[in-house]
């Protein structure tokens, strides 16, 4: 008899703040960090003491400044999986200037469905 996974709908639909971290120098061939929080502000700062994922760990470690790029309110984790295929100095205001925020937009309101 083999055990189910837990139904992951319920998660996957859950509405949280997306960001971008910039690092104030790359660190190796890494200069981003994309990530999905229901409390963004909590999540920032487990990120500042190193906690909560092994990249912005060592990049804290190597004395880079953690610098919030960019948000994307109200999304799911469906908008962070299509960013995490593309390249996140794309999405980087400070990268890519103003053109930065016509790429990555949700296509639908994730409390609606109604397509943006
Ligand atoms: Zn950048």
């Amino acid at each position: 008899m083999s055990e189910e996974a837990p139904p992951l709908s319920g998660r996957r639909r859950r509405v949280g703040t997306m960001y971008l971290v910039h690092f104030s120098r790359p660190y190796y061939h890494a200069r981003h960090y994309l990530g999905f929080a229901l409390d963004l502000h909590r999540r920032l700062a487990r990120h500042r003491r190193g906690e909560g994922s092994p990249l912005l760990a060592a990049v804290v470690d190597d004395g880079i400044e953690l610098i919030l790029a960019r948000t994307w309110c109200k999304v799911t984790r469906a908008l962070e999986r299509r960013g995490h295929r593309s390249p996140r100095r794309r999405f980087c205001p400070i990268c890519n200037g103003p053109r930065a925020y016509d790429s990555l937009k949700p296509r639908r309101d994730p409390v609606t469905g109604v397509g943006t």
